[in-house]
């Protein structure tokens, strides 16, 4: 393997144990839940999932298992980046 390659491996290695360097937009998955499975989607900070309890009340055990599994890359999201409010307050 060339040195190059080499220091690529070494360097994701490093990343890969700075989870706060990855912030998620948007993503899908397939929950496996205890009875059946759902898909929870996330999109710019907003929770979304096939179950009947995140109907009911926006939110559920698969999308707050999944912000306990990725917490530190979905921090930096909690803020809106598109909040006209905040965008004013970075121009000033
Ligand atoms: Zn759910």
């Amino acid at each position: 393997m060339d040195s190059g390659m080499i220091s690529k491996i070494e360097k994701a290695k490093r990343y890969s144990e700075e989870p706060d360097r990855v912030s998620f937009e948007r993503f899908a998955v397939q929950f496996r839940g205890t009875h059946e499975s759902h898909q929870v989607t996330y999109d710019r900070g907003a929770w979304s999932c096939t179950c009947e309890f995140f109907g009911q009340r926006g939110v559920c055990s698969h999308t707050m298992a999944m912000e306990r599994l990725l917490d530190p890359m979905l921090t930096i999201q909690m803020g809106s980046p598109s909040d006209p409010v905040s965008e004013e307050e970075v121009a000033r």
